[in-house]
């Protein structure tokens, strides 16, 4: 089923200050009516038979199909699933994690939205993070530079989900990750996409490209034989190839050093580096997601793609997080979500 949106308006599709947004959301009800909304545009889809009708109505927000008299609640299947925490005060991070620039640290939320416990303000944000990727991205297109980085990370400090036993403390991690970046012209960047890999190898950087980037863009990298094959598909690739002793002492990918240098500070600043590295692409996705929504005139915005990601985002329990052990794929949808 095709589904376009027309482009979300404030005041009307999402609230535009934290006073109207206190009036929208003042209630689990009122949340709950907001969610069925954007999880199901078109009405109500049962998700045991799949007919599209108006829903019975039973207790405790349940909804019943009129067809099959399946009953399941607005929640069921997202990543609000099962989860102690009420539709108000995921509703509430949402809000302060899209309205923070930079976002927010696992403390930080506890401490704002006044959780009694640390592990669950964690694993919030790790399940908001999931709905951060969209299933079917456009591919980037243009001209694109792609490079691998490396990001040391320092385990161990404020995550206390670690196995007992476990002498994680201040060791650092290097972590290998591809970037891929639009260059704008005359100048600036266009979106960006991130993954991690296990080694700068053929086997990962293609997949990587063919996966992110659309064929016939030109593809900027730093001259390695990984990337010869682009050409013969599609591709037009442009190696840049060092000149011996006399070439130029700036940056040959200075999009890609740019992102990669943007993604270090904000690692360091707003998690102070403390990240465990089985949990680097949530980070990773969610960099990405503000990256590529920084143009976004309303913070107001962000909050109402959030929470629509998070209707197609399957639920994730905490010890599923915790292990990094999720179930497979996302659900395909033909949302197409670039705002
Ligand atoms: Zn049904």
């Amino acid at each position: 089923m095709a589904v376009q949106y027309s482009t979300p308006t404030a005041g009307k599709d999402y609230p535009k200050t934290w006073i109207e947004f206190e009036d929208w959301f003042s209630s689990d009800e009122a949340c709950a009516a907001y969610l069925e909304q954007l999880r199901w545009p078109d009405g109500f889809r049962c998700p045991a038979c799949g007919i599209t009708d108006t829903p019975g109505r039973a207790t405790r927000g349940r909804l019943i199909c009129r067809s099959c008299r399946h009953q399941c609640s607005v929640t069921a299947g997202t990543i609000f699933d099962k989860t102690r925490t009420s539709l108000r005060v995921w509703f509430a991070a949402a809000w302060y994690i899209t309205n923070q620039k930079q976002g927010v640290s696992a403390l930080g939320l506890q401490r704002v939205l006044g959780l009694n416990s640390y592990q669950t303000a964690w694993a919030m944000l790790h399940r908001f993070r999931r709905a951060m990727v969209h299933p079917e991205r456009t591919l980037l297109a243009g001209t694109v530079e792609v490079d691998e980085a490396y990001l040391a990370l320092r385990r161990g400090t404020g995550i206390h989900h670690k196995r007992p036993g476990s002498k994680g403390h201040d060791r650092s991690h290097l972590v290998a990750i591809a970037i891929a970046v639009e260059l704008l012209q005359p100048k600036g960047f266009g979106r960006i996409r991130l993954r991690r890999i296990q080694s700068p190898t053929r086997s990962e950087l293609l997949p990587f490209v063919r996966e992110n980037i659309a064929p016939g863009a030109a593809v900027h990298t730093d001259g390695s034989p990984i990337y010869v094959p682009l050409a013969d598909e599609g591709f037009q690739h442009n190696p840049y190839v060092m000149l011996g002793s006399k070439a130029p002492a700036h940056e040959p990918l200075p999009g890609v050093h740019r992102i990669a240098a943007l993604l270090k500070r904000w690692l360091l600043g707003t998690h102070h580096g403390a990240i465990d590295p089985k949990h680097v692409d949530g980070y990773l996705d969610e960099f990405a997601f503000r990256f590529n929504r920084r143009t976004s005139r309303s913070r107001g915005m962000l909050f109402y793609r959030l929470i629509q990601q998070s209707t197609i985002a399957l639920p994730a329990t905490y010890a599923n997080i915790r292990d990094r052990h999720y179930p497979p794929s996302l659900p395909k949808s033909n949302l197409e979500l670039s705002g």
